[in-house]
């Protein structure tokens, strides 16, 4: 994998630009170097947000709506014209199987730009004519103004997805971005920078920096007073300290975080399509999706065959090279993601539970040894009480546990701080509306998992974010709304 080792640059008004030191992105799959990364001292990511508030007071500032859709239209036929670089550069960064990184990442990247350009070309501001009873009148609008700089700080998991679904509606708005990628899959925002570049995205209004969190770029960018609105998506842990930074300046922050997502499955469920759609949910992405499911409560009488089922799915996944045809599962992002997530696999058989499927290393043999590989897992015999229930592990696990209620399966799934996504499976159709509108979470499925129609909300409660993204509530965030008040008539 190593032998198109490139050189990651940070891309500053319209440029290239080398930092203050470099780091080395080493490939999940088996060790090697992949690319040298260029990261961002305190004085580049300061030139970064100033370019972006230059672009913000020139001719960007003054972009009709229209001009930005047309804008927004062409950087999604760059990104399909760049399809086989952006795939290249998000399977080299996380070993992900070509197939998902063509059909989900780099597929949805053109789709978020298209549909934020559908989504503000049809969005007109409030307007009401307000009456007195006295015979007075007035009109009421609002203005939508761009926020200003907005710092844009993503994870690794969907890394050029999680990316887009920021950009298109932060641009859209109008507003200048200056991204931090995470040091763990520098490359696709390199790509996604020429990508701006062709389209004529105008210099400053898309900056890249590269770096870590805690006293590099991430830090410095949450810090720096001249950034207007932070939008960040990661772990929690993160998030609050995010917050912390950003309470000086009194900044708007839009927050993704993350989760611990159950699946109900009832007795009268289709199990054909409860144990594919629950295999998907937990070992997609080699469970680093926030959406993905650690916890699956299953309805007694049905307890032992969905365990059974959902173990010959996982004994049926095929871990190896991302560019085999037969795989369907790559490595964790990096050996230290892998540390915790062996952690989890300890801590759950000191708990007490039982090893239904994995629950190791597996030995992929030479030449993917060096690679953060982890076996597919699931458990039996633990409850909400333990540790492994509780904390987002972010792998391919998962605990099943029963249930004889449907009260108690409602409250087992909301047992937890976090209040991401859930799906239920029933055949049911007033069961599966009440216990989907029951679910303490952002987002609840009924029988399927990460359906998705990018102008529903997208988001989550407690542990798991602040605000929503998506459609009319991305545009919301990004947008900063001025009430215009005009006497119409009347004493
Ligand atoms: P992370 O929080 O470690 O890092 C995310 C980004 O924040 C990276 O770019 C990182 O460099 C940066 N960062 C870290 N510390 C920082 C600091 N102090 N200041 C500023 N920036 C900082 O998360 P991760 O490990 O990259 O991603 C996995 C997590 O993301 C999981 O918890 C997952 O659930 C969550 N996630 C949530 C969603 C969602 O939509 N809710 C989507 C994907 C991933």
């Amino acid at each position: 994998m190593g032998a198109s080792r490139s050189s990651l640059r940070n891309f500053v008004r319209g440029r290239f630009v080398e930092g203050i030191s470099t780091f080395e992105k080493v490939s999940p799959v088996d060790g090697s170097v992949v690319a040298v990364v260029h990261e961002a001292g305190s004085g580049l990511v300061d030139a970064a947000v100033r370019a972006g508030r230059e672009a913000l007071e020139g001719s960007w500032g003054r972009t009709t709506v229209a001009e930005r859709v047309r804008l927004l239209r062409r950087v999604a036929d760059t990104v399909e014209a760049r399809f086989d670089d952006l795939v290249r550069a998000e399977v080299a960064d996380t070993g992900k199987p070509v197939r998902l990184a063509r059909e989900l990442d780099v597929t949805r990247a053109a789709m978020n730009f298209r549909s934020f350009a559908d989504m503000v070309a049809c969005t007109g501001p409030e307007a009401f004519v307000t009456e007195f009873g006295n015979g007075g009148r007035a009109l009421n609008y609002t203005v939508p103004k761009p926020l200003g700089v907005v710092g844009v700080i993503v994870p690794w998991n969907l890394p050029l997805l999680l990316l887009t679904w920021k950009v298109a509606p932060a641009l859209a708005c109008g507003n200048a971005v200056v991204v931090k990628p995470s040091e763990e899959t520098p490359s696709s925002a390199v790509v996604l920078a020429e990508v701006m570049a062709e389209a004529g995205v105008p210099d400053g209004v898309f900056n890249v920096v590269h770096g870590f969190g805690a006293g590099s770029a991430g830090e410095f960018l949450t810090t720096h007073p001249g950034v207007d609105a932070i939008t960040f998506t990661g772990e929690s842990r993160t998030g609050s300290t995010i917050m912390r930074a950003v309470a000086d300046h009194v900044r708007p922050v839009s927050f993704e975080l993350g989760g611990k997502n159950a699946a109900v499955v009832f007795a009268d469920a289709d199990l054909d399509r409860a144990v594919e759609g629950l295999s998907r949910s937990i070992f997609t992405n080699t469970g680093q999706v926030c959406l993905c499911t650690e916890r699956v409560y299953v309805e007694r009488p049905v307890f032992d065959e969905v365990v059974s089922r959902l173990r010959e799915k996982a004994a049926s996944l095929r871990m190896g090279s991302p560019y085999a045809a037969g795989t369907t599962t790559g490595p964790l992002i990096s050996l230290g993601h892998r540390a915790k997530v062996v952690s989890f696999l300890e801590r759950a058989v000191q708990e007490g539970a039982d090893v239904v499927v994995g629950g190791g290393i597996p030995d992929l043999g030479p030449g993917l040894d060096g690679g953060a590989w982890i076996e597919p897992t699931l458990w039996t015999g633990l409850d909400n009480s333990s540790r492994v229930m509780r904390e987002e592990v972010f792998g391919p696990v998962a605990g099943l546990v029963p249930f004889d209620s449907e009260p108690e399966a409602v409250s087992l799934a909301n047992d937890t701080e976090y209040g991401l996504a859930a799906v239920v499976w029933t055949s049911d159709l007033e069961r599966g509306h009440r216990v989907a509108q029951q679910m303490r979470v952002g987002m609840s499925w009924v029988n399927d998992w990460y359906l998705r129609d990018l102008r529903s909300p997208f988001g989550g409660t407690g542990l798991s974010g602040i605000g929503r993204e998506g459609g009319r509530h991305s545009l919301d965030f990004y947008s900063e709304p001025t009430n215009v008040c005009v006497r119409l008539a009347g004493p």
